[in-house]
């Protein structure tokens, strides 16, 4: 693994406190050589993805998580660019309604599992379960706190069924998150983003983050780990995440399959 995916995973069974990383961190990597190493990260990306596609037989779950304003789409925007559209499906989690409301928490995410070859990238995911549920208690205790042990059930799962799973939190720290916000009042370009409800969440910073915690702390596990990435800094932000997915990606030891004819006794004029 590269030097980032080892510095920023999260050990399996370790506790992280969220207020010892620091949200401006970059890891000794300096602001020069960065759009350079993204660059180079991207290329491979496109290469893998191809691979990827090619052996059909496994596939890639991100999973993005972060407080309000900490960067889930420009990460997309950013670290996917690269990608060919035909192999990603990006999936966001919204409030469920409709028929989501009458199944279980994982039903709707089940469905949006990549398929073998593919790409799927989750903005939001079965984590708000023991997040935004726990935080506002739109279920009671006993019903989220089975769900840590319910959801790496379900990760081991996939993952023994050939989905490779790797769930980034986005950390802001609470003035950067002030910073953003104050951009999308001011900036006409960014008003869009701003919303009313987001303030409102601010004022549970602190539920939130032993919410964080929690998940980290439960839910990092050797077939689906979780990555703490400093997010401040939205240079650093991509190139971490471009780097473990990268490395992630290798670590896969993907093949092209055997052709399906032995090509060298084809002739054609
Ligand atoms: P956004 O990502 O800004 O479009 O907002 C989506 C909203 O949906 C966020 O406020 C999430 O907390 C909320 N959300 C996502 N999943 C759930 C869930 N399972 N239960 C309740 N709210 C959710
Ligand atoms: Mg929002």
């Amino acid at each position: 693994m590269k030097p980032l995916a080892r510095e920023l995973i999260v050990p399996p069974g370790s506790r992280i406190s969220l207020a010892d990383i620091d949200a401006d961190g970059t890891h000794g990597v300096k602001k020069e050589e960065a759009s350079e190493l993204l660059a180079k990260n991207l290329d491979c990306l496109s290469v893998l993805q191809y691979l990827l596609y090619a052996e059909g037989s496994r596939s890639l779950l991100v999973v993005l998580q972060g407080i309000d304003a900490g960067g889930k789409d420009g990460t997309i925007r950013h670290v996917m660019s690269g990608l060919n559209p035909q192999g990603v499906r990006v999936t966001p989690f919204k409030v469920p309604e409709g028929a989501e409301k009458r199944h279980d928490y994982l039903w709707r995410v089940h469905q949006a599992v990549p398929e073998w070859g593919q790409i799927g990238i989750f903005n939001r995911s079965h984590y708000e379960d023991v997040l935004v549920v726990r935080v506002h208690g739109l279920a009671p205790k006993p019903v989220w706190q089975k769900r840590y042990q319910q959801i790496n059930d379900f990760e081991r799962m996939l993952g023994e069924n050939r989905v490779r799973i790797v769930k980034f939190l986005l950390y802001i720290d609470k003035e950067e998150q002030a910073r953003r916000f104050r951009d999308r009042l001011e900036d006409k370009t960014k008003n869009w983003k701003f919303s009313p409800a987001d303030l409102k969440e601010r004022e549970y910073w602190d539920q939130y983050i032993a919410a964080y915690e929690d998940m980290l702390r439960k839910c990092s596990t050797q077939e689906a780990p979780w990555y703490v990435i400093p997010a401040n800094k939205k240079w650093f932000r991509n190139l971490a995440v471009s780097q473990i997915l990268r490395s992630e990606l290798e670590g896969m030891k993907l093949k092209y399959p055997e052709p399906a004819a032995d090509l060298s006794a084809i002739r054609f004029e």
